[in-house]
């Protein structure tokens, strides 16, 4: 019997490692020169456009106002000599199809010449503006009859075009929305766009109740935190589940797991610091903000998360970082594990998203402000998210619905299926007191006075922070964290933007044209919670306690993908998404569909895995392992000495039983038909297979082992 060559020999790369040579230097480059060098931003545009061509794309990126045929000519000049400046030969709009992932297709700036002899470089308005890439294999959940298989996108000047650099050349990139001929949306840019919109033009209407003069655009924003592993590339490659699913699909629980809860901010090694460094340079080079970097709690587990911006930047920019976080891994010679639970029992990566929405004349609306004035206005748009969330908790579930973070959601290290919202407890108490019929006291100060004129005092910074809740208040924004860590968060922000849009606007179509605000403020707001409080959970949200409560409360606990799809057509969302102007019936069916379809291919991919690796790799070594130790027995036996036969039944046993999982599990599948029959029959028989496999982990001898354990990828960096 051969032993694994494959796992012996990355540990041994790994010992002869050579450290990466270092690749970034800040003492040569400082980050001000680095930082947004790769981006034609406002003031390269500033710098390289005529100042009235300047003005009127300026208005297009801050005020939406429509770009004339012009402007887009003369820009379009400025960034080609701009990008082939930094060495560009080709450009690419980059767009966001429903796959959740980003996708590209370049094109060269260079024509022959008429004689033959040279290439001429070209880009004209109409190329930057509008694009047609080969539409065809993009899901588009049945839109897209296929005597129109086409789509075009269509450049967002919100968010700057930016260079990508290869050794061997570099491209400019431009970011687009992706829309069919018929007009639907094939993205999440789109009704991204259109959801920051519906939610300026309700905010607006709020904020003009309170008197103020000047209104500026209101721009919902968000900040992602990112998780992710890092393996050694040697244990990946040895690993086909890795290599195809993202996730591994056997392994047994190390001896030391994260039990000692050592890692979290714990000092990070050379090699991964090597990686974070280059990761940051890169990311600056693209105008990409990145604030913090740290270790998770899991071994082997990061964060890195930028500061906050527009929602629609801030999601473009998200792309950027997963993608730049794989492509570094691999210069450093690791792996980049986006998944969102590549290792069971270990906890699992996410992507807290936090939300809020501001502008540049009331700043941020859900910071509580310094006057009782202000406190109102921040209640009632901390009322306007208690009020959506609750009223569309199913729709929250279903946009972080996937395959992958089924594995992560309800986990105990990550936020249940059942949404809740945390306001801390002094918030808590203020609303209790609202709901009671006037603020009157804040718990901490202890002064304050009646009605909302002179409500109490808010908390600025809410000091405890509970982790437990999948929506938390975290002082002047809100965390959604159930979103999972290789997901795009433009779905999260499409949905939370369109259902803030529709609280606000019931909330204005309530209180407009009323005599006394303060007292219709008051009254709405105890209204809002008497109906809506239920939704309001400070407590441990891993407890059993609290999914027998929530659901005394009537709150949903959407376990599955199965359970959470059936939410995205639900005849009130598709009537919340088609009021707030951000997805039609179609578009939502679609992308209903898309997400079904990606759940069950991903199920497929994983049981093809699970029973050719049971089959091909571990039933011949427990085989031959159960062979050689009833050989040995034998052999003592017959030599007249005394032996135990425990562990060659114990192995033989597990043999047998696995081979009869792997028929079992070809069985399921084969007959898998629709979300439920992935869901519910082949998850678990693949499970089974598992169990099986772990267990005989615990049994076989090491060196025999074929897979990389969970010991060695999580702990030999
Ligand atoms: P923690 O891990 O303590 O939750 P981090 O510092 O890792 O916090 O991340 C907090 C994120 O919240 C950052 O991306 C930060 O920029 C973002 N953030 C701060 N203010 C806002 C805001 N007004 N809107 C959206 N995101 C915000
Ligand atoms: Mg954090």
């Amino acid at each position: 019997m051969q032993t694994s060559v494959s796992r012996s020999t990355a540990i041994v790369n790994i010992v002869n490692r050579a450290p990466a040579g270092s690749s970034v230097n800040y003492a040569e480059a400082s980050p001000e020169t680095v930082f947004g060098a790769n981006t034609f931003n406002l003031s390269v545009m500033k710098e390289t456009l005529k100042p009235d061509t300047y003005q009127s794309l300026l208005k297009t990126i801050q005020e939406g106002a429509k770009l004339s045929p012009n402007v887009a000519d003369e820009v379009a000049e400025a960034m080609r000599k701009w990008a082939i400046s930094k060495g560009a030969t080709h450009f690419a709009h980059v767009f966001y199809p429903l796959t959740g992932l980003t996708a590209e297709k370049h094109d060269s700036f260079y024509d022959p010449s008429v004689d033959g002899k040279s290439a001429i470089s070209k880009f004209k308005g109409k190329t930057l503006i509008q694009g047609e890439p080969d539409a065809s294999s993009f899901p588009s959940g049945g839109i897209r009859a296929t005597h129109r298989a086409r789509g075009y996108t269509a450049w967002d000047p919100t968010s700057p075009a930016y260079i990508i650099e290869n050794p061997n050349g570099t491209t400019l990139c431009i970011p687009t929305s992706f829309i069919s001929w018929t007009g639907e949306a094939l993205d999440t840019k789109t009704p991204l766009l259109k959801s920051m919109q519906a939610v300026d033009k309700q905010a607006r209407r709020i904020l003009k109740l309170f008197g103020h003069e000047k209104i500026g655009r209101v721009t919902a924003t968000a900040g992602p935190e990112q998780e992710y592993f890092l393996i050694d590339k040697g244990f990946y490659y040895a690993r086909p589940d890795l290599l195809a699913a993202s996730r591994t699909l056997f392994g047994a629980p190390p001896p030391k797991g994260q039990e000692f809860e050592d890692h979290y901010f714990g000092e990070i090694p050379d090699r991964v610091m090597a990686f974070m460094y280059e990761v940051d340079r890169e990311l600056f080079k693209l105008g990409i903000p990145t604030k913090t970097r740290h270790n998770e709690v899991a071994p082997g587990q990061f964060e890195i998360a930028p500061l906050f911006e527009s929602a629609n930047l801030a999601a473009d920019h998200q792309q950027i970082i997963m993608t730049t976080l794989k492509r570094v891994a691999q210069r450093h010679g690791l792996v980049a594990l986006l998944h969102e639970k590549p290792f069971a029992g270990v906890n699992g990566s996410g992507k807290h998203v936090n939300w809020s929405l501001g502008n540049s004349t009331q700043g941020n609306l859900l910071d509580p402000g310094d006057t009782p004035h202000e406190n109102a206005q921040f209640l009632v748009f901390c009322c306007a998210v208690i009020r959506a969330v609750h009223k569309f908790s199913p729709l929250l579930r279903a946009v972080v619905a996937s395959a992958a973070n089924d594995h992560r959601l309800g986990a105990n290290e990550a936020p249940p299926a059942i949404l809740s919202v945390y306001l801390g407890e002094q918030l808590t108490d203020v609303m209790e007191q609202i709901k009671a019929g006037g603020a009157t006291t804040s718990k901490q100060k202890g002064t304050l006075v009646i009605g909302v004129d002179t409500l109490p005092e808010l908390p600025r910074d809410a000091g405890d922070r509970n982790r437990t809740s999948p929506f938390a208040f975290t002082g002047n924004r809100f965390e959604f964290r159930a979103v999972g860590s290789s997901q795009t968060i433009a779905r999260a922000l499409i949905a939370m933007n369109t259902i803030l849009a529709d609280s606000l606007e019931y909330m204005a179509g309530r209180l407009e044209g009323g005599k006394d605000l303060n007292k219709a403020i008051q009254g709405l707001l105890k209204e809002i919670l008497d109906e809506h409080g239920a939704i309001i959970f400070n407590g441990n949200g891993y407890s059993e306690e609290w999914h027998a409560e929530a659901a005394r409360r009537g709150l949903p606990n959407l376990k599955t993908t199965a359970d959470a799809l059936p939410a995205l057509t639900a005849p009130e969302i598709v009537e919340v998404f088609e009021k707030q102007g951000v997805l039609t019936k179609a578009e939502l069916e679609s992308r209903k569909e898309i997400l079904a379809e990606q759940y069950e291919k991903h199920v497929n991919v994983e049981a093809k895995l699970v029973a050719e690796i049971a089959q091909t790799k571990i039933y011949p070594v427990a085989a031959a392992y159960a062979a050689s130790l009833a050989e040995g027995i034998a052999g003592i036996k017959a030599a007249g000495a005394q032996t135990s036969t425990g562990t060659l039944e114990k192995v033989a046993a597990l043999t047998a039983q696995l081979e009869g999982s792997i028929e079992e599990l070809k069985q399921v599948h084969g007959a898998a038909h629709g979300l439920a029959d992935w869901t519910f029959k082949v998850c678990p028989a693949m499970l089974k297979v598992r169990r099986i496999v772990d267990e005989l982990e615990g049994l076989v001898p090491d060196d025999l082992w074929p897979l990389p354990t969970y010991q060695e990828m999580l702990f030999i960096k």
